[in-house]
């Protein structure tokens, strides 16, 4: 195949020889356009080039726009800092010397100028490199408030002619991101030269976009996972016949995840990011990744498209992406296509900030070999076939360098760059249109506004979701005054039959209203970037039968039934003129409120931060109220706080953030009580896959509650874990995660160790997480047996989705089961569940509903024998009776006798431990005693209510089942998740399910109730 696609190289280069002798001699294309060629006056830097062509492994993996490089006098090129050309093998950067040679170009060239937009978790720089004329980067403060004006109609008047003037003074930013994903690691030095070209090239193709708008440029999104691949790479470099290590950790908390983070904002780079083009009004973010061969706009995708977005915006990706995929074809450069396997459903990309903040969203995949190393890249078939949206495909096989990815990434966005800015009167008016279509939001497509009340009994997390809005660039109001709405008519579901009336003429349902205290939050939808708040609080629905069968993320997301708090989606045009007031800073009323007494009361409502004042206070005793109680007129919940040892102040400092109100009762309630303790944590992972637990770890810190954290290796190492520990997490572990895979690690019968530690070599690889000699071992027989003997002597094991499914599959825990789904698919959906336990300490602070994130189960069932696998609903109907006479329900007979009747077998629901015969009871060892059966805190709902938003197609296979479970075993407990309670800074609503078990560790059989037998 290699052979086949040299024999045509002769014909392409003559080809591309005759386009720019032909360009070359034209200034401009016949439609008015600038043709991409060079400056022929503008000497070009000859050794720079020449290794250009060397690096680049077929001529037909390059264009006239970067096949050269324009020389100057005064602007250093990338050589400066590399020491060799961008996309050089071998070459690979760490971001601090990326910032060098752009602070370089900032130093040398009228053209560039660098700017500081944040850090990250571990501290290190993030930057944005504007690149533009000197003159736009003079006049750089009046442009932006030009675009803010377009960014908030409401300023104008949403006067379209005011728009257009502003339009015609203006220039776009058109904002670039490079390597989010620390794999993917060609995008710096694209970047950088890219800088460069824009900076120095006279060719009147780059002139036209240096004079008529701002190239804003990140080069490195993910800093700290930047530093890590570097450190890998030099790594391998060095052995060159090693296996290298896999990069385990990218970003301090999540790795691929980081591009799953724009809708809760929990990282840095996200918020950096976000505040970066909404900061400067831009109207393109376009995010640079790598795996798919060549190139391919992914923007686009193939459906369901993301229901929040104008379409005008579906019809820019279009626009832009084909006009892309055309210029690079006639470049002749193969493998260049739009459309494909992504959906543009879910709003979590970190290009997605500028879909829901009225911009344009893009990405590319480039082709990478994950380092700078040249390779011989075979693809598979599908890659290479021929589709609708890819007329010239990519070939099977051929050599691939870092040049051929830089060129592409290049010339990519050099032509998008042409084109918008040719263009740019439309996206600039688009850019207003869309904006102002927010602000008419309410009389167009509605809601009015989302109505958070007042009087929510988690003002805590109320606080915390409003904050995520905050973050969002959303505007928040409060009433000052309380006020009523008119909710809408919910018609019937199910449409009347043949289109007949039925026989009962049903009144039509009276509208009825709702009634909000003063203080509540008016989430207003006139504003200009009510697009995000909208898609974040509203429904998700995913027909199953829709033609997209494989969703590329989450299918649903509701934040306000992810936090447990109160929304409502208000249509009543009239809650806009409710009087309210901006507020810019969310505070939650919090501290010491009322009387006196040195015993104080803190009601319960499962608000993750009374986790946070535990670990606060050290030396404050506190209990918790087994039962409900009333004190001095309050009612509080059972598993609320009862705080002493402490003072007044004290404890009104510790709670001024958090979110909650702590009451002065005179004595303690006559309920019983348990303490709530410190405990002590272990947060165990793997070596496998660290991405699900990092966003248990960011949950946790964000909070203040401390653990140790340990890796399968280390609990294999740790016999006594009770001396150290009260309670093991297991989060979920993601990728990899089959128990054997946990327990026997990555393969070590052959190949080297793979080092994760500090060195001379590989300074950034540990950061604060955790290191190793070598990240093959995984927990080992030993570590089994260590978990073991953790439980039998009291120790609290949790475990969540995968790690529970370890858990059971090695008899952690008896008497719960996984069972295998059949027609199952629930992808990444909010569900309904129902409390079973309201006695659990588990449960404490949680109402009768909740609503969980799942990703398809697994499914638990419940048996009271040892060892036994518990009964499943496979969906349909269950037919019960034998073939015989008579109906469904009627009973058989038997010729030539009476009929005799049939016993009442014990009946328990699907969530119940199953009753037990009298035949089963008799002389068996293996019926699990009362005492030690599995407790079920929570279920799934019942099937016509589980699904709350997402995808749920089979649901009856895992509806009713339990979803968590507290399973006594030896002096212990194993806690089963079938959810995933701490996902992606979303799920604050189930926080508290592992949050409770934590702080009532020694007294998760408070108010068990025990069957008799
Ligand atoms: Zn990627």
């Amino acid at each position: 195949m290699i052979r086949t696609a040299k024999a045509r190289v002769p014909v392409l280069r003559a080809f591309v020889l005759l386009l720019i002798l032909s360009w070359a001699g034209a200034a401009a294309l016949a439609d008015g356009e600038t043709a991409p060629a060079r400056d022929p006056k503008q000497p070009v830097d000859d050794a720079y080039t020449a290794k250009i062509h060397k690096y680049t492994t077929q001529p037909f993996f390059t264009s006239p726009l970067v096949d050269y490089l324009p020389a100057s006098k005064s602007v250093p090129t990338p050589e400066a800092v590399l020491g060799d050309v961008a996309g050089a093998p071998a070459v690979l950067p760490y971001a601090e010397d990326v910032y060098k040679y752009m602070r370089l170009l900032e130093k040398n060239s009228q053209c560039v100028k660098v700017f500081s937009i944040g850090r990250t978790e571990e501290g290190r720089e993030m930057i944005a490199v504007a690149v533009s004329s000197p003159e736009n980067l003079k006049n750089l403060e009046e442009n932006r408030a030009r675009l803010a004006k377009l960014a908030d109609p409401r300023t104008i008047k949403l006067d379209d002619l005011e728009a257009d003037r502003i339009v015609a003074q203006s220039v776009p930013v058109y904002y670039i991101t490079g390597t989010i994903h620390s794999p993917e690691t060609g995008a710096p030095t694209a970047l950088m030269e890219l800088a460069y070209r824009l900076a120095v090239d006279e060719s009147p193709y780059i002139r036209e976009i240096r004079d008529g708008m701002i190239t804003l440029i990140t080069p490195v999104v993910e800093v700290d996972g930047r530093d890590r691949m570097v450190d890998i790479y030099r790594w391998h470099l060095s052995h060159p016949k090693d296996f290298y290590p896999p990069l385990i950790y990218w970003g301090k908390y999540v790795a691929h995840d980081n591009n799953r983070d724009a809708m809760g904002v929990t990282l840095k780079l996200t918020e950096n990011v976000l505040n970066t083009y909404v900061g400067w009004k831009a109207q393109v973010l376009h995010d640079l990744h790598e795996s798919v061969p060549y190139l391919y706009d992914n923007t686009a995708g193939d459906g369901p498209f993301n229901a929040w977005v104008d379409p005008i915006l579906t019809d820019e990706w279009e626009m832009i992406g084909w006009r892309n995929v055309s210029d690079m074809t006639k470049f002749g450069m193969p493998g260049v296509f739009t459309h494909g396997v992504f959906d543009t459903w879910s709003p979590g990309y970190l290009m997605f900030i500028a879909a829901m903040h009225n911009g344009i969203s893009r990405l590319y995949e480039t082709f990478g070999n994950g380092g700078a190393d040249t390779l011989e890249r075979a693809l598979d078939p599908q890659d290479y076939a021929r589709t609708w949206y890819r007329q010239n495909p990519p070939l099977p096989k051929v050599l691939w360098s870092q040049r051929d990815n830089n060129n592409y990434e290049q010339t990519g966005l050099l032509t998008s760059l042409h084109y918008f800015n040719e263009n740019k009167r439309l996206f600039l008016k688009n850019f207003y249109l869309k904006a102002k279509r927010s602000v008419t939001k309410p009389g167009a497509e509605g809601p009015a506004a989302y109505v958070l009340p007042a009087d929510d009994p988690r003002t805590g997390s109320q606080a915390e979701l409003l904050r995520v809005l905050e973050r969002q660039a959303v505007e928040i109001s409060r009433a000052t005054a309380a006020f009523t709405v008119t909710l809408p008519v919910r018609k019937s579901a199910k449409p009347k039959k043949d289109g007949k009336d039925t026989k009962e003429k049903d009144a039509p349902p009276a509208p009825t209203t709702r009634d909000f205290p003063r203080g509540s939050y008016i989430v207003r939808m006139d504003q200009p970037y009510s697009r995000i708040a909208d898609a974040l609080l509203d429904y998700q629905y995913w027909s199953p039968d829709d033609p997209q069968k494989t969703p590329y993320d989450d299918t649903g997301w509701t934040l306000g039934e992810l936090f447990g708090v109160e929304i409502t989606r208000v249509t009543d045009p009239k809650v806009l003129d409710v009087r309210m007031e901006r507020v810019t800073e969310i505070h939650a009323p919090a501290g010491v409120s009322g009387g006196d007494g040195t015993i104080y009361a803190i009601n319960n409502n499962a608000e993750p931060s009374l986790a946070t004042l535990r670990y606060k206070l050290h030396d404050a005793s506190i209990e918790a109220a087994e039962e409900p109680f009333e004190s001095g007129g309050k009612k509080f919940s059972r598993g609320s706080f009862l705080l002493r040892n402490v003072s007044r102040g004290q404890l009104d400092d510790a709670i001024s953030d958090l979110g909650f109100l702590a009451i002065p009762v005179s004595a303690m309630p006559g309920v019983k009580t348990h303490p709530v303790r410190a405990a002590r944590v272990a947060f165990v992972h793997t070596w496998l896959s660290t991405q699900a637990e990092g966003w248990w770890r960011i949950a946790l810190d964000n909070l203040g509650v401390p653990y140790d954290y340990i890796s399968t290796q280390t609990v294999s190492k740790t016999s006594d874990l009770n001396a150290k520990y009260d309670v093991i997490l297991f989060p979920p572990v993601g990728f990899f995660s089959s128990p054997t895979a946990i327990i026997n690690g990555l393969p070590s019968a052959w190949g080297n160790p793979l080092p994760w530690k500090n060195t001379p070599e590989t300074p950034n690889l540990v950061g604060k997480n955790d290191s190793t000699e070598d990240m093959r071992p995984g927990l080992g027989w030993e570590g089994v047996s260590n978990l073991q003997s953790f439980v039998a002597k009291g120790g609290v094991l949790l475990t969540a989705t995968d790690t529970s499914r370890f858990a059971l599959s090695i008899g952690l825990a008896d008497g719960v089961s996984v069972g295998n789904a059949q027609k199952l698919k629930i992808v990444g959906s909010v569900l309904g569940a129902r409390l079973v336990d309201s006695r659990s300490p588990i449960a404490y602070g949680y109402d009768e509903k909740l609503s969980v994130y799942c990703d398809n189960g697994p499914i638990f069932s419940l048996s009271s024998i040892s060892g036994g696998r518990g009964g499943r609903r496979l969906g349909g109907e269950m037919h019960t009776r034998p073939t015989g006479r008579g109906t469904m329900d009627d009973p058989d007979f038997t010729i030539g006798r009476p009929g005799v009747e049939v016993p009442e077998e014990p009946k328990a629901e699907i969530w119940e431990n199953p009753l037990l015969t009298d035949e089963q009871l008799h002389n068996n060892f293996r019926v699990i005693p009362p005492a030690h059966r599995a407790r079920v805190i929570f279920r799934y709902a019942d099937s016509k209510e589980l699904l709350v938003s997402g995808l749920v197609e089979g649901g009856d296979e895992i509806a009713q089942h339990p979803a968590v479970v507290d399973v006594p075993t030896g002096s212990g407990h194993v806690v089963l998740f079938s959810i995933n309670p701490v996902y992606r800074g979303e799920t604050r609503g189930t926080y508290s399910l592992v949050l409770n078990t934590i702080l009532n560790f020694d007294s998760l059989n408070a108010g068990r109730r025990l069957a008799e037998k």
